[in-house]
């Protein structure tokens, strides 16, 4: 028999008969109930009992999209509020790689044998583009997650940086209602996400390596500027003479910044978080800062400014959410954009039309 694709009406085309395909739902899943959400009063009574399992149950609701956990978290922490406040806050930044982890994980510890309680908090910035994570898991910390008076939380990862932001300010309120009386908030970022931090902490401070020969070029300034403290790490073995040059230069390089708003100059420090040297010597210098603000006032006044700053911030969010998630504003969006990239309407007249068109349709 000569081969079918000696055959003229040969198209190369034929359908196989095939393998039926199973539902894309599984037939056989019972349906299961959804748990019915906690009240917001029985929360708030597990939190300030201290209990763990309640204190982590809210802050799922709080970093849930779901308005309805939504307005549960909402009144949580509202009710959350009287009992917070009393605790330190110090963001810790740092690149990737300076020692954060090794490092929380040794203060951590720290914090503990000294009586304390203490909640690690992340705002990871990879998350808002790629749902990705620089800071990665928190087992990262060995010992510190075997701790009971320890309560660690990867950073909340849906959404904007500032919607982030504003989540991990506000499990520093349950956290503090929990009792606990320290509070980390690790980030890693270009500027942006280690502003966030700083708006919600006491005290900031930036891990620094040595050795690389380009210390002050490699670092922002507007960072260095937000530094409470700059702690160099790896200051051990051969490394040490390195660690000393640099804290000479940042404290050179310190000198030459204006003034700080709390009157406190800011202090470099050399430790090793792996060998856990130095720390200490760290420590003491966060107690002495406390004790500066507090004296003069400013730890307050940092706090209420804070608040103020989140308050705006959060009206920003959530006008910006309400406008972009609105289906009709998103395709009006759509059209304008490709009219501005081909040249055919400016930036602004696209902007001016759909602004108008919003506030005309008042959603
Ligand atoms: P992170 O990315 O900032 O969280 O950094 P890690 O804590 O994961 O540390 C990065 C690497 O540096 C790891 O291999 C650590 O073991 C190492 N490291 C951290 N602290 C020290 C230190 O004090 N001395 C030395 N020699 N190595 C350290």
């Amino acid at each position: 028999m000569d081969h079918p694709e000696n055959d003229t009406r040969y198209t190369g085309l034929s359908v196989n008969s095939g393998v039926a395909q199973p539902p894309s739902v599984n037939p056989y899943l019972k349906r299961h109930k959804r748990k019915p959400l906690p009240a917001p009063s029985e929360l708030v009574e597990g939190i300030v009992k201290g209990d763990v399992t309640t204190l982590a149950r809210a802050v799922t609701l709080v970093e849930s999209l779901q308005p309805a956990h939504q307005a549960v978290a909402q009144e949580v922490i509202e009710k959350c509020l009287p009992h917070s406040g009393n605790s330190r806050r110090i963001g810790i930044t740092g690149v990737p790689g300076a020692g954060k982890s090794t490092s929380i994980d040794v203060f951590g510890m720290h914090v503990l044998e000294h009586g304390g309680k203490l909640a690690v908090l992340a705002i990871d910035p990879s998350s808002e583009r790629t749902k990705g994570s620089i800071l990665g898991d928190k087992t990262r910390m060995e010992k510190l997650s075997q701790q009971a008076d320890a309560f660690i939380r990867p950073s909340p990862s849906a959404g904007s940086l500032g919607g982030v932001a504003r989540k991990t300010r506000e499990t520093i309120v349950l956290c503090e209602a929990a009792g606990y009386d320290t509070i980390f908030v690790e980030t890693v970022g270009v500027g942006q996400s280690e502003i966030a931090v700083h708006s919600m902490v006491d005290f900031f401070l930036l891990i620094q390596l040595a050795g690389t020969g380009d210390e002050l070029q490699g670092i922002k300034r507007g960072i260095m500027e937000m530094a409470d403290g700059i702690a160099i790490n790896k200051a051990d073995g051969d490394n040490i003479d390195r660690a000393r040059l640099a804290q000479a230069q940042f404290r050179n390089a310190l000198h030459l910044f204006p003034p700080t708003a709390s009157g406190w100059m800011p202090e470099v420090l050399c430790y090793s978080g792996y060998y856990a040297l130095g720390i200490d010597e760290l420590w003491d210098m966060i107690d002495r800062y406390f004790a500066f603000v507090k004296e003069n006032g400013y730890f307050e006044r940092r706090r209420r400014e804070q608040s103020r700053y989140w308050m705006f911030e959060t009206i920003n969010e959530q006008l910006r959410n309400h406008f972009y998630s609105n289906p009709e504003i998103e395709a009006m969006l759509k059209v304008g954009e490709r009219r501005v990239l081909n040249n055919e309407i400016s930036s602004f007249i696209a902007a001016r039309d759909v602004i108008d068109y919003y506030f005309k349709t008042k959603f």
